[in-house]
């Protein structure tokens, strides 16, 4: 890929919400999200994320200047006032906790709407989880 600009996770992550249809967990996003198990379109707003995402300080990735991101979106881009290199800024990436039911060890994932399968590591159990 000729994409090599650099990544750095954001800090802040919007709220979780649920479908308001059918109670799927909604990804990590605002603005309008599309449910990816019933396709219900949900407008989600949530203002001190926003606010939070304006005032975020990162560091530059190339000379360490720290930044004021003044975006209210993720992802987005950047340019370091100091050394002019681009940079994106990109959603946090949200990890729940969940334990497994035959040997309870903690498993951290990544949340995604609808049903899937989970290996646990620990004990190779699989496991279904909705969210
Ligand atoms: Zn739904
Ligand atoms: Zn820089
Ligand atoms: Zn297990």
């Amino acid at each position: 890929m000729a994409d090599d600009v650099p990544e750095i996770e954001s800090k802040y992550a919007p709220p979780t919400v649920h479908c308001p249809n059918c109670e799927s967990m909604l990804p990590h996003e605002l603005g309008e999200i599309e449910c990816g198990v019933c396709s219900a379109v949900s407008r989600v707003e949530h203002k001190p994320t926003r606010d939070s995402w304006m005032d975020e300080k990162v560091g530059c990735p190339s000379c360490s200047k720290i930044l004021r991101v003044g975006v209210d979106e993720r992802p987005c881009a950047l340019r370091c006032s100091s050394c002019s290199i681009v940079f994106k800024v990109i959603k946090k990436a949200v990890k729940v906790e969940i334990n497994c039911p035959k040997c309870d060890r903690t498993l951290r994932i990544r949340p995604r709407s609808g049903k899937r399968k989970i290996d646990c590591p620990a004990c190779m159990e699989t496991f279904s989880i909705q969210f």
